[in-house]
């Protein structure tokens, strides 16, 4: 790092609750030269709260912005910056990590100030396996595209997390039910931290109907986690289990399929279906 320049602070926000702002989040937004934020009158409102004045300047990532070449000089000048976006951790479905990238590579510091994220708030609160997952972040908003990722992900064995708008909520589910089979277990958490925080976990049939049935529901932030396949769970399937499935699959579809091989033999539906798309 070359001593003479400032350092870039990557400062995270509170994602509804504003008690959750660190003291050394605070602290820094105090005594740095300069925030740089993703909406300056989104922010304001968090840095009156907290008697905070330091200057703004919005920021995107766009390599050759003007704002990005100001940045570089006033860090490369001895100056510090705090890096905010308008809730959470900075760069997590948020712009910046070209920005780091090039401060990086100039040898200029950079520091994270640790905190609220939606993605990892609703992990620990959601009851599956976080030993090893997946971010996504947002899906696509166009459906083929949405579907044809959710393709590529239907046999991950480790837990999916999503970020999703409360307009394509219910869209989202329902493209999950057909790809994923709609007795695949998920949970939505929704406005976390704030009051009318709701985590519900559930197979996704049931979790469609019940978002459906109650408008509430449908309005806010949402993060939607996804189980895993359980690989070990399709080595149960035995040979005269694969049999029979086979059989069906030659007049019926996989749904069908699925749903009257899991009457006949016993075994859960969402694993004869995992087993019918394979
Ligand atoms: N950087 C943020 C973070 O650290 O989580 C995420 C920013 S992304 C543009 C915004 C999305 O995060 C929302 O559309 C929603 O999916 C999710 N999100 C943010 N705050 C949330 C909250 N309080 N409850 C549930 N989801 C939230």
């Amino acid at each position: 790092m070359i001593q003479d320049y400032g350092t870039l602070y990557i400062v995270a926000t509170p994602i509804g609750n504003l008690d959750d702002m660190s003291k050394r989040a605070i602290k820094t937004l105090l005594q740095v030269d300069l925030i740089a934020a993703e909406d300056t009158r989104h922010s304001k409102r968090l840095l009156q709260r907290y008697a905070i004045s330091t200057p703004m300047m919005t920021v995107h990532d766009y390599n050759e912005s003007a704002q990005v070449k100001k940045l570089l000089s006033f860090l490369q000048k001895g100056k510090s910056v705090a890096l905010i976006s308008d809730a959470g951790t900075p760069l997590i479905s948020d712009p910046g990590y070209r920005l780091v990238r090039m401060v990086r590579q100039k040898g200029i510091n950079v520091v994270p100030i640790p905190g609220s994220c939606a993605a990892i708030a609703a992990l620990c609160a959601s009851g599956l396996a976080s030993n090893s997952f997946i971010f996504e972040g947002f899906l696509s908003v166009k459906q083929h595209a949405r579907l044809e990722r959710l393709k590529s992900l239907k046999d991950e064995t480790r837990t999916l997390i999503f970020y999703e708008a409360p307009h394509r909520i219910i869209a989202m589910l329902k493209d999950m039910s057909d790809v994923f089979g709609e007795d695949r277990y998920v949970v939505v958490a929704r406005e976390l931290t704030k009051l009318f925080e709701t985590i519900r976990g559930d197979c996704l049939s049931d979790l469609v109907k019940w978002i459906e049935s109650n408008t509430e529901q449908q309005c806010g932030e949402f993060v939607v986690l996804v189980e895993g396949v359980q690989k070990a769970s399709l080595s149960e399937l035995t040979e005269e289990d694969h049999r029979i499935l086979k059989i069906l699959l030659q007049e019926l579809s996989v749904k069908q399929a699925a749903h009257l091989a899991a009457k006949i033999t016993g075994k859960k539906k969402n694993l004869l279906y995992q087993q019918a798309i394979m």
